[in-house]
């Protein structure tokens, strides 16, 4: 599959290879300037959408625009992106409408709309998350097609995504998404901003989000509407492939976009390093964190080999973590490594690093456990 992925992009998201799909359509494609609805653009989409279903592909949406269109009902300046208040407000009365214009479309084609409204912490905390993944499995089964965002009138800016490319990701692992589509006002990934270097490139296939490639996102959205923006696209990505999910950026600006994707390609796939599985996958696009733990060189080369994390090899614990909490793991020079289940309280942890296991029991007390994170509740990103 992969030979044909990298002949045509568009090939792994198609209903033969892909099963599940998620569809994510950012806020300025799906509002125009004035903060109206561009109906027709969306029936285009909904169109796609059915087609694909017809072809047996189960079709999971993720959309944005509550916030844009509640600011316009309310008149808010900036988009009702302001302040906090007014984005929570705006979203709770554009909310209404954004599924009010899901129903109809839908309906228009013979499908029923399912509304789930999320919040981060619907998704960090395993046992929600896995009620999430169940609602939307059942959903599925019943021939619904699930509309989702987040629940911007109740999260709070310390935890909420911000962003509906991460939400996409994440809800494509809880959904068993092989592939995620995010329509975007960008054709795709480019070697600079094309908006102002005239040698800019778009990457159409890739392999591996090495740091080089992460330094490619500017950050900034084009139209100041959504809040994704490529770096928030990029984030999408790693922890798409984390789960073992293809995602890709494609352009939503031209009419019936999904269509034009699987005829025309174009866009930028990243295919996914590694299938990890179930709650290991989970772990990895964790957002939230209990502490870190940094590790010194020689302990980062055990944990790519597959080993447990020692105390031995710790030199620094940050954070008031409990055991089972889940925390970072990050190399001497603070750069990621992964994620892990904590063995120990972050106090017995801080106690031990740098001990080998015959020094640990003097200090704590009891009996060590063999490892500070086992490699079962541990996963490298
Ligand atoms: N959840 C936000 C909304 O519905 C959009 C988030 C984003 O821009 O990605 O307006």
């Amino acid at each position: 599959m992969v030979t044909a992925v990298t002949a045509s992009p568009a090939a792994a998201f198609d209903p033969a290879s892909c099963s599940r799909l998620v569809v994510k359509i950012g806020s300025s494609l799906l509002v125009d300037s004035d903060g109206a609805v561009r109906r027709e653009w969306l029936a285009g989409v909904v169109a796609d959408i059915a087609l694909r279903r017809a072809a047996g592909q189960q079709i999971v949406i993720v959309s944005s625009g509550a916030i844009a269109l509640g600011a316009r009902r309310l008149k808010l300046e900036k988009g009702g992106r302001a302040s906090l208040e007014d984005a929570q407000a705006a979203a709770a009365v554009g909310q209404v409408a954004l599924a009010g214009v899901w129903e109809a479309l839908l309906g228009a084609e013979g499908l029923t709309a399912a509304q789930v409204l999320l919040t981060l912490g619907d998704l960090e905390d395993r046992r929600r998350y896995l009620n999430v993944a169940a609602t939307i499995a059942r959903l599925l089964d019943l021939g619904a097609v699930p509309v989702l965002n987040e629940n911007d009138t109740v999260a709070t800016t310390e935890i909420r995504f911000g962003d509906n490319d991460r939400l996409a990701a994440r809800a494509g692992q809880a959904a068993g998404a092989t592939g995620v589509i995010l329509l975007s006002d960008v054709d795709g990934l480019y070697t600079a901003n094309p908006a102002s270097d005239p040698t800019a490139a778009r990457i159409p296939v890739v392999a591996a989000l090495t740091p080089e490639i992460m330094a490619m996102a500017t950050g900034e959205t084009r139209s100041g509407m959504g809040s994704g923006g490529m770096a928030a696209k990029l984030l999408a990505a790693q922890m798409a492939g984390a789960a073992g999910i293809a995602l890709a950026i494609c352009d939503g600006r031209v009419d019936r976009p999904l269509t034009h994707f699987s005829q025309a390609g174009g866009g930028t796939l990243f295919l996914p390093p590694r299938a990890a599985k179930g709650r290991k996958a989970w772990l990895a696009g964790r957002i939230t964190v209990a502490g870190t733990i940094t590790v010194d060189d020689g302990a980062v080369a055990a944990l790519k080999r597959g080993a447990s994390l020692l105390a031995a090899g710790v030199t620094q614990i940050d954070g008031d973590f409990s055991r089972g909490d889940v925390v970072a793991i990050v190399g001497p020079a603070g750069e990621a490594l992964g994620r892990g289940l904590a063995g120990y309280d972050a106090d017995d942890a801080r106690a031990i690093k740098g001990l080998r296991g015959d020094m640990q029991a003097a200090v704590l007390g009891y009996a060590p456990r063999a490892a500070l994170v086992h490699a079962d509740h541990l996963v490298l990103i």
